[in-house]
């Protein structure tokens, strides 16, 4: 056997629930597929500070590698655009975030922690007597008693145990970065007919422009990303000229949850156990505190207690449902395109 765990996937919950096991004397490999590309940039909401220094240890979130953001600007329910600032915010500033950086930060936290970083992608999973047989795309084989799925939105262990996954909507990105022409320090949303704009300011004077919509509604897609961008009241404003041009790439975006998040020695956690609304900005937080708990739970697990995960997982659901029932707020607010599909589909009480 070459671990007890083997965590697949390197992102913010994987790196978090690999320090978590270790920290607990489990031998854990972390595998980390090099060619995986991270966002360029994402934010941390206000209070998540906290979190990330008790998953990774103090100093992750240092200011020469990453922007504090100072407050965030809405244009949503009306066409005002509203700045809600952080300063009065008892929790402090948000972050902006240079994903790569913190992603290849987390893993070296995870490799002082005492986990290996194995580089590869794996390809397939059986089930032996004692655990897993795991293959990796090279051809290698890792033999693991347990299996924690933190592969993204790809779940590649979850689809390989044949969790199967609901999607509660089509939501897509289409996600460009360009050069920063405003000083503000925080993001900035719009709400438009069939969907809505943000725009965050990335560490290195770049910045990410992105348009989601649902995938029956992209249309002429990329090609009409500066039609797209045009109509807007305050968002074309903010990125400047020469925004239109720039070719974005499509991404899914999609709120979407495995049908079971863990099973007999294995278990998933962040993007591979659920996604939620880019809105919500609540992926990475989330990622890294269920991460970080599973990671905890896999020594309880194999040393046979069956109920380990079922707490972890109650909790999961109710945060699928209170994020849900958070989107269904945020449609609810914006009133000026009620029967537009994007929006009443959102407004719906459905199992989003
Ligand atoms: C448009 C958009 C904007 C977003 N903005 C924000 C934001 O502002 N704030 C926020 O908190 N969240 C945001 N999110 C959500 C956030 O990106 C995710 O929730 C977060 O990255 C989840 O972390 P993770 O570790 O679960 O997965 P990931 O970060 O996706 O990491 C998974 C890792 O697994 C690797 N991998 C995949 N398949 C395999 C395999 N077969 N073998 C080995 N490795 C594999 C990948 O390469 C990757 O390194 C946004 C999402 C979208 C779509």
């Amino acid at each position: 056997m070459n671990c007890d765990l083997l965590v697949a996937g390197a992102g913010p919950a994987g790196a978090a629930a690999a320090i978590a096991a270790a920290g607990r004397g489990l031998r854990v490999m972390l595998l980390h597929d090099a060619r995986g590309s991270a966002w360029p940039g994402e934010s941390l909401p206000p209070g998540m500070a906290g979190l990330v220094d008790a998953a990774f240890g103090p100093g992750l979130l240092d200011e020469a590698r990453h922007l504090i953001a100072y407050g965030t600007r809405s244009c949503w329910g009306s066409d005002d655009l509203i700045e809600t600032d952080f300063l009065a915010n008892p929790l402090g500033g948000g972050w902006l975030l240079d994903r790569a950086r913190f992603d290849a930060d987390a893993r070296a936290r995870a490799e002082a922690a005492g986990a290996t970083l194995v580089t590869g992608r794996l390809e397939g999973i059986a089930s032996m007597p004692d655990g897993w047989e795991v293959t990796l795309r090279d051809g290698r084989r890792l033999a693991a008693r347990f299996v924690l799925d933190a592969t993204g939105r790809a779940a590649a262990v979850a689809r390989h145990v044949g969790s199967g996954r609901e999607a509660f909507d089509r939501q897509v990105a289409l996600v460009a970065t360009l050069d920063d022409a405003d000083p503000y320090r925080g993001t900035s949303v719009e709400a438009v007919a069939d969907g809505w704009w943000y725009t965050t300011p990335l560490p290195g004077g770049r910045r990410v422009l992105a348009f989601l919509t649902d995938a029956d509604l992209l249309g002429d897609g990329v090609a009409g990303w500066a039609r797209r961008l045009e109509p807007t009241i305050h968002v074309r404003r903010l990125v400047g000229e020469g925004a239109g041009a720039v070719v974005p790439r499509t991404s899914p975006a999609e709120t979407a949850a495995g049908r079971s998040l863990h099973g007999p020695r294995w278990c998933a956690a962040g993007d591979a156990a659920m996604t939620f609304d880019p809105l919500s900005s609540q992926g990475i937080s989330a990622a890294i505190l269920m991460g970080a708990r599973a990671g905890g739970l896999v020594a309880a697990a194999l040393a046979g207690e069956g109920a380990a995960f079922a707490a972890w997982a109650e909790d999961y659901r109710t945060l699928q449902g209170e994020t849900a029932d958070l989107g269904r707020h945020y449609a609810l607010m914006e009133t000026r395109w009620r029967d537009a599909p994007f929006w009443s589909r959102r407004r719906s009480a459905g199992p989003l």
